[in-house]
């Protein structure tokens, strides 16, 4: 059990007040960049957008693009913000203990309750090789699936995507696309009757170059889910 205040996971000075704050104390959350409506971000993947659209006016938002996301299967791609400072330690947090602090669960439901993502009507968390979640003891994306469907009051679904090979998606040396072949026949939909018609919103924890999320969208659409979303606590890189 921890007892509170407990030493802040950033930067290690401050203590965390409260358990909703978790990981992270409440000036390491202000330093942490996270998105928020005031953000001009490519409407479909998420990014910060280039300089040059950055001023773009609210109601024109939905036609800002980055371009370098326009082959991917997903309609919509939102992070909680970038990884970074509290996030950051929120989502290692996330594979040591499953628990989701209050408000990181808040964040994600500010995120997933707006357009184009509000769309949803089913949660369905990235899932974790069998042997690997075995070794954890849990999934840290059904984790955080799960503390945003009691928020967000829609079907969880723990169930119908499962993952089918073991990969390792970081060894080193493998590029991009050699990452993106390694994970292309990792999923499937064994439950393809619950996923059909619906609009899917893919959990997970980090966004990186979203070959995870975009192999799972590709099952999803091959079982004929009529749209995917995909929503992580964090993104990396830009
Ligand atoms: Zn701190
Ligand atoms: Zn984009």
């Amino acid at each position: 059990m921890l007892i509170y205040p407990r030493t802040c996971g950033v930067c290690n000075r401050a203590s965390v007040e409260a358990r909703r704050d978790d990981p992270a104390c409440a000036e390491c959350w202000q330093k942490t960049r996270l998105f928020t409506e005031q953000d001009a971000l490519c409407w479909k993947c998420g990014a910060l957008a280039p300089a040059a659209q950055v001023a773009v006016a609210e109601d024109k938002r939905s036609g800002v693009r980055c371009r370098r996301c326009d082959a991917e299967p997903w309609t919509a791609a939102r992070a909680v913000g970038l990884y970074e400072g509290a996030l950051r330690a929120a989502v290692l947090e996330l594979k040591r203990e499953p628990h989701v602090a209050s408000r990181l669960s808040g964040l994600l439901f500010e995120q997933g309750r707006r357009p184009p993502l509000a769309a949803a009507t089913r949660i369905v968390p990235v899932p974790l090789h069998p042997k690997r979640e075995q070794e954890r003891g849990f999934n840290q994306a059904a984790v955080l699936a799960h503390a945003l469907a009691a928020r967000a009051r829609l079907p969880l679904d723990e169930r119908s995507l499962i993952r089918t090979s073991h990969t390792s998606l970081h060894r080193a040396g493998m590029d991009a696309h050699a990452r993106r072949e390694s994970v292309a026949e990792a999923f499937v939909v064994n439950r393809p009757r619950l996923i059909e018609g619906e609009r899917i919103l893919l959990v997970d924890d980090v966004f990186t170059t979203g070959a995870t999320v975009t192999a799972c969208a590709n099952a999803l659409i091959t079982a004929r889910a009529e749209e995917v979303f995909v929503l992580t606590a964090a993104r990396a890189g830009t």
